[in-house]
């Protein structure tokens, strides 16, 4: 008997790619080129841990594609990535890049750790050995790495400190996400849940749904999620819900948030807080909210649970938090999805903000910051609507059939594929 198994993550993201490229009538020549990474750079390092021994750790960097800028990615520290996860996630920052119409190709790069099992110090060596393991693709002109799950503006310092220290000059410009005393930006650490908040406020709009008070269910109250929790809240919408991997809670009336951060700090996890009520990740996900803002993993909106998703409109914090067989049980009930290459681009955003910044040493106010981030993510918003209504196609497929579209233009341009 055959056996059935999950589509890997780059599998899924190159099905993806092929739907776009049909709906735009994409040439089999650059249909080949672009549903292929460019480079993938797989390493094994040691690192002395304080119990003076030593332990191999395996990390990736990869470019999918450099045709419109340096490539651009977060690094993850996670025990569960694979070379197949990162692949995937380098192809999501280019069509990610493009979509919302800034200069920069596509990378993804991680290392297979839990970090929370590290020592500080720990974590300095391993991120400044990977770094260095990484150095030779790593550069302002060349990609340009930034937080994700499991790394931080410290861990950004580290590697901008080591790629420098190679160079035998401070490379500010190598690195973003990092701490504002290095040449980090305003607004840059808020930034995915800022973008996140101004998507769902215009979605809420279109869909007529910003009469009464929205409710919110935020899965992952890590980087994204509490951003994007304190900002909608500010917003006026009510955060009934978080969750973070141990598990979720909940509060019809809402949540409040300054009690919520205050248990978070001392307890190191959302679970347990007295104001609220105790419930899995998966109830949160099919709780009675106006919007559900997935902002931890992969994979958790599924064909298995999108007929029982009750939220009206979903903000894809997360990258591919929602399933390609999820997608068209979604559509077909109506519920809108803001999909992750537009949903969290406010990073990406903010951290080319900060690029610039650094190259030209020149810093912007952090209210400049959030105006320009809103004015490219609203300009996205609105051209990726404009197709999805026009074409008869989700937001996904229109996102990503105007961020193919624009990368194969350039590549056309270049004339490396004529
Ligand atoms: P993070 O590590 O700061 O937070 C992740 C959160 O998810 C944590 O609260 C963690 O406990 C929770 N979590 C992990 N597994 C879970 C599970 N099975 N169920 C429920 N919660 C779980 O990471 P982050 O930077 O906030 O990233 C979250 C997502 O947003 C990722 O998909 C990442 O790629 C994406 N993203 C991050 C950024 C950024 O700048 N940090 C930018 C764009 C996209």
């Amino acid at each position: 008997m055959a056996v059935q198994t999950r589509a890997s993550a780059y599998e899924t993201a190159q099905r993806r790619f092929d739907a776009a490229a049909d709906v735009i009538g994409l040439p089999d020549d650059t249909r080949l080129t672009l549903r292929e990474v460019k480079r993938e750079l797989t390493v094994h390092f040691p690192v002395r841990m304080d119990d003076g021994g030593v332990r191999l750790f395996t990390g990736w960097r990869v470019q999918h594609n450099i045709s419109r800028g340096p490539a651009k990615g977060g690094i993850r520290y996670s025990p569960n990535v694979t070379l197949e996860l990162v692949k995937a996630l380098a192809m999501l920052m280019t069509w990610k890049c493009a979509a919302v119409g800034i200069p920069y190709g596509g990378s993804k790069g991680a290392v297979a750790v839990d970090p929370s099992k590290l020592s500080q110090n720990e974590l300095e060596h391993l991120t400044r050995r990977y770094a260095t393991e990484i150095a030779l693709l790593i550069g302002p002109e060349k990609d340009i790495p930034a937080p994700d799950i499991g790394t931080s503006p410290q861990v950004m310092a580290w590697i901008m400190d080591t790629i420098s220290m190679h160079a035998g000059h401070s490379v500010t410009a190598s690195v973003t996400g990092k701490p504002k005393d290095v040449g980090g930006s305003e607004g840059r650490v808020d930034a995915p849940g800022r973008g996140a908040t101004y998507l769902t406020l215009e979605a809420l709009k279109y869909l007529h749904a910003d009469e009464q008070t929205p409710t919110v269910a935020i899965q992952g109250y890590g980087k994204v999620g509490r951003s994007a929790a304190h900002l909608l809240s500010e917003a006026g919408l009510n955060i009934v819900a978080v969750s973070d991997s141990k598990g979720a809670v909940h509060n019809a009336k809402g949540l409040d948030l300054s009690a919520l951060e205050e248990h978070r700090q001392v307890r190191g996890s959302v679970v347990g807080f007295k104001k609220a009520d105790a419930v899995s990740n998966e109830d949160l996900l099919e709780l009675p909210v106006t919007v559900l803002v997935p902002a931890a993993i992969e994979n958790q909106i599924t064909e298995d649970n999108a007929g029982r998703i009750r939220a009206r409109l979903i903000t894809e914090g997360a990258n591919a938090a929602v399933t390609p067989e999820a997608d068209p049980i979604l559509h077909e009930r109506g519920i809108f999805v803001v999909p992750d290459i537009l949903a969290n681009a406010g990073g990406v955003i903010v951290s080319y903000f900060e690029w610039v910044q650094d190259l030209q040493a020149f810093f912007w106010e952090e209210e400049e910051i959030n105006t320009k981030l809103h004015h490219i993510i609203t300009r996205a918003f609105y051209e990726i609507l404009h197709t999805s209504v026009n074409k008869r196609i989700d937001m996904r497929l229109a996102a990503y059939a105007i961020a193919v579209q624009r990368v194969a233009n350039a590549t056309m341009a270049r004339g490396i594929y004529p």
